[in-house]
């Protein structure tokens, strides 16, 4: 069977390894990034550059977005030039990056208002798994849109997960990152306990790592400061989004997440330090209050 075109807008660290996944799998795609520079490579190895996101998603069956926030996302659909515009019915829009379910839920209704079908895919994994097709997708939408782009998905991810209607994946991966946005605060204010008690790092590292609070992001931060590289898969500023955005989503539902903003609060001076283009690990940097 033939390959569907795919469009990919965003080439930042994630949807560079997605874009050369595709293309080594002899998928026909457009590339589109804000910075064009970033398109160059792309092009030597088959890519179409496209001059805007309608130009991308007009030569495209399958539409995929994986750009920064809410923002960004806006401005790659629905701003002058924007994908929507290009998009012709058939085609399946797909948006990848972790957005608040607010957003999502009003870019479905664009979607659907001009006849295309729209999934919610945000994704677990991080820049590895992203050029080495093992990301796992959290789908919200109809089964018919995710047949479609599952031979697309197939090859980017490890597995796909159908949660429900529009909106499911985005809020379930808001939840897997507020969890995540929380284990790496309360390690950051850990060290600052270890390291004003007195105590030798290495030996509370071990303690840690291996033992019941050890979880796979606990130990991946301490891999990260045992190396000192705090070179970006997944940047602070992205932790710090994704947690406003749950905070965001529990307050439209009447209820607040305490430990999830004090997690955010962590992040946010981090951020005002300077480290909100490393490693989200950086937060260990940050010594607390
Ligand atoms: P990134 O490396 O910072 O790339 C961000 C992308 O968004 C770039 O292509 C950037 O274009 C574009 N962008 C930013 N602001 C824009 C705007 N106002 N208008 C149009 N384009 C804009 O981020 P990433 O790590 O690839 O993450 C992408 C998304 O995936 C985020 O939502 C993130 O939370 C999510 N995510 C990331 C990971 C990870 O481990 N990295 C894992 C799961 C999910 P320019 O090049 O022009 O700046």
């Amino acid at each position: 069977m033939a390959k569907p075109s795919v469009a990919i807008m965003g080439l930042g660290i994630m949807g560079s390894g997605m874009a050369g996944r595709l293309l080594s799998a002899n998928f026909p795609v457009a590339v589109y990034n804000r910075n064009r520079e970033r398109c160059l490579p792309f092009s030597a190895a088959g890519a179409f550059i496209a001059a805007t996101p309608r130009e991308a998603a007009s030569r495209s069956q399958i539409i995929l977005s994986m750009v920064a926030d809410d923002t960004a996302s806006r401005n790659v659909w629905l701003e002058g030039g924007g994908a929507l515009a290009g998009a012709s019915s058939q085609s399946v829009l797909i948006e990848c990056s972790t957005l608040s379910v607010g957003w999502i839920q009003e870019l479905a209704a664009k979607d659907s208002e001009r006849g295309c079908q729209f999934l919610d895919a945000p994704v677990t994994g991080t820049k590895p798994h992203a050029a080495s097709g093992e990301l796992l997708f959290l789908v919200g939408g109809s089964a018919e849109a995710l047949d479609v782009a599952r031979p697309v998905f197939s090859v980017l991810g490890r597995d796909v997960i159908h949660l429900g209607p529009n909106g499911s994946g985005a809020l379930m991966k808001l939840i897997n990152n507020f969890l995540c946005g929380v284990q790496a605060a309360s390690f950051a204010e850990a060290l600052s306990l270890i390291d004003t008690g007195g105590l030798n790092r290495a030996k509370a590292m071990a303690i840690l790592t291996g033992g019941a609070p050890g979880s796979g992001i606990v130990n991946r931060m301490a891999e990260r400061m045992a190396a000192n590289d705090f070179t970006p898969n997944f940047a602070l500023r992205w932790m710090a989004k994704d947690l406003a955005y749950a905070l965001k989503e529990a307050s439209g539902k009447g209820f607040s997440l305490p430990i999830g903003a004090a997690a955010l609060s962590v992040f946010q001076k981090a951020i005002a330090e300077g480290h909100g283009d490393e490693d989200f690990s950086a937060v260990t940097k940050s010594p607390g209050r």
